[in-house]
């Protein structure tokens, strides 16, 4: 039978198959055969060792789409970055460092701003011009007001969808609203979400109310950069690649160098300067840390 790893907890994997439910699995000669540990998020076979008990084993890991470090996770096909539009406020340092997390990793990114309740229309624009050119779905959405809500659940159907934001920005109440029947299935997982941010949490995947599974990333504070060269950082803003060819000198770092054409678009108002101000501060910490 064919089913997906939802959690792994000390040597049991938890496996959902969508006809008949989860399994609590072993996974006894798979590290001899295929040299690899069961990730959450797996795709993988199991025999059943009984029925009833809803016991199995894990027979064979089926071929991996990809495996995130941060969260080990298998199979991500999107990211759900939630930050709050206000109370708190976005920090798009923050924000920016984990678009390039994930984009050191290719996975696409849908920015989801919630409680868009306590903000005007004009308020929201301004918003989601800072990352209109930058590649990433924008959304903004209010749990509380529950606005917004259908076209996300129109964009995490059917996907595995890692979910990540700091705290208080809602988080907890949109993940009850995107998947109340699998907190109620497994009484486990809505005691977690109830408990919220006060317990380290265990890797899981949440079912969604449709054809779906999220995973929340809990831990959301501080972001260290990945391990990459300065020069790779301005592959994760796409926006400046149209004005590159208007750089004096090949490799342009766009910092320091005369007639650059990135900062040229940036005066011209083409660039946004928090995206650009993000950069320059990336930029220096990736600079300092070669130092070490
Ligand atoms: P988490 O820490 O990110 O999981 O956030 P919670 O779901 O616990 O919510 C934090 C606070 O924000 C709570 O007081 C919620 O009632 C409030 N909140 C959540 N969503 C909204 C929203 O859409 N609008 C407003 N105004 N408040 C919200
Ligand atoms: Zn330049």
């Amino acid at each position: 039978m064919q089913g997906k790893i939802v959690k792994g907890i000390s040597g049991f994997y938890y496996v959902h198959v969508v006809e008949s439910g989860i399994y609590e699995c072993k996974a006894k000669g798979i590290f001899r055969q295929q040299k690899m540990k069961p990730l959450v998020g797996d795709d993988v076979e199991i025999d059943i060792i009984s029925e009833e008990k809803k016991t199995g084993n894990v027979a064979a890991i089926l071929p991996r789409k990809n495996a995130l470090i941060r969260p080990a996770v298998a199979n991500v096909d999107q990211a759900l970055l939630i930050f709050a539009a206000a109370s708190p406020n976005p920090n798009f340092n923050l924000l920016d460092r984990f678009l390039v997390m994930m984009g050191r990793q290719d996975v696409p990114v849908i920015l989801c701003f919630n409680k868009c309740d306590l903000i005007t229309e004009e308020q929201q624009q301004e918003i989601a011009a800072i990352y209109e050119a930058s590649g990433c779905k924008i959304l903004f959405v209010s749990a509380k007001k529950e606005l917004g809500l259908k076209e996300l659940q129109e964009i995490l159907e059917g996907k595995t969808t890692t979910v990540a934001g700091p705290s208080g920005v809602g988080k907890s109440s949109l993940i009850n609203l995107l998947a109340p029947e699998a907190c109620m299935e497994t009484g486990e997982i809505s005691k977690k979400i109830e408990r919220g941010r006060h317990t380290t949490r265990h890797a899981e995947l949440i079912q969604l109310k449709g054809d779906g599974y999220i995973m929340d990333t809990p831990g959301f504070s501080s972001l260290y950069l990945p391990e990459m060269e300065k020069e790779e950082l301005q592959d994760c803003y796409p926006e400046f690649a149209a004005f590159e060819p208007y750089c004096r000198f090949q490799g342009c770092s766009h910092i320091n160098e005369p007639d650059c054409g990135v900062k040229e678009a940036l005066s011209e108002g083409k660039i946004h300067p928090v995206r650009y101000e993000n950069y320059c501060q990336l930029y220096g910490e990736l600079k300092d840390r070669k130092k070490y």
